[in-house]
């Protein structure tokens, strides 16, 4: 039991086959009480009911700055404080630079970059008082590799910036005690890329990994543990690669 007692806020945790739900179901086998923060709020409630009794879920729009304070104050309210952030909400699109719209840019920077830093910006003043805390943000190896797998570049460009935000937060926060740490996954089958990945795509990828499979969402959230737990408590300002290989560096 590695997160024995410790209270999670995980955002785009509602997603059945997706990295933020595993982390969560891997959290609360470690004993945390988890708070799923989704867009739709009964979503998000049947997802926290799905790994246990005692976690919870609130509709959430990380985009949305009042939203995210509400979200905590809910989870301060329900559970008393807040030790852990895995801001893991994301979008992507497989569109190229000249087809980019600003509605595209807007959708997709917003939902991973500002909702990085709003989701931050509630919750660490709980992780203040409380003594300390981990956030962890999800980047992605498109952010290091620019791109090629899936997202275009306004997808490499948000999750360029979430790094960027991660290690500047890292060095502000570790002296409240607040570790800050990135994943940057490579392709791991989610519904994120759901219908819109071939085979044969799928067959090309595989060629660049050493390892010769696609990652699955069991494989980041036992990152997400490592980052959550006190086994990295000398950890701050980092990027985990779990790629399989696809990029070395
Ligand atoms: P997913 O589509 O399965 O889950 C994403 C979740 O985020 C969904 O539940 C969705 O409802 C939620 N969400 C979307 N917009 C939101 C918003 N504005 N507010 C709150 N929640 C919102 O995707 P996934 O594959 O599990 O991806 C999770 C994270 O990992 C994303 O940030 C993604 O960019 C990143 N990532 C995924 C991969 C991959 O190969 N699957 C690779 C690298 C990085």
């Amino acid at each position: 039991m590695l997160l024995e007692g410790k209270i999670c806020l995980i955002t785009g945790a509602a997603s059945e086959r997706g990295l933020g739900r595993a982390t969560a179901g891997l959290f609360a086998e470690h004993g945390a009480k988890v708070a799923i923060l989704d867009l739709d709020e009964g979503a998000a409630a049947a997802a926290a009911a799905a790994i246990g009794p005692c976690h919870r879920g609130y509709g959430c729009n990380v985009t949305d700055k009042t939203a995210c304070e509400e979200a905590v104050e809910r989870a301060l309210a329900d559970f008393g404080r807040i030790d852990v952030l895995v801001n893991n909400a994301g979008i992507t699109q497989p569109i190229k630079t000249l087809d980019i719209t600003a509605g595209d840019y807007e959708a997709v920077t917003d939902v991973s970059l500002r909702g990085t830093l709003y989701m931050s910006q509630a919750t660490i003043p709980a992780m203040k008082a409380g003594g300390g805390g981990s956030i962890i943000c999800m980047s992605s190896v498109s952010a290091q590799r620019g791109g090629g797998v899936f997202g275009g570049p306004h997808y490499s460009a948000a999750k360029a910036g979430v790094l960027g935000l991660a290690r500047a937060m890292a060095r502000e926060l570790g002296p409240f005690g607040i570790r800050v740490n990135s994943i940057a996954p490579g392709l791991i089958q989610t519904d994120i890329t759901a219908g819109k990945l071939s085979d044969e795509m799928k067959q090309d990828i595989l060629k660049g990994i050493p390892l010769n499979r696609l990652g699955d969402a069991r494989d980041v959230a036992g990152i997400g543990l490592f980052l959550a737990s006190g086994l990295s408590a000398y950890v701050t300002g980092a990027t985990i690669d779990v790629n399989g290989g696809m990029l070395i560096h």
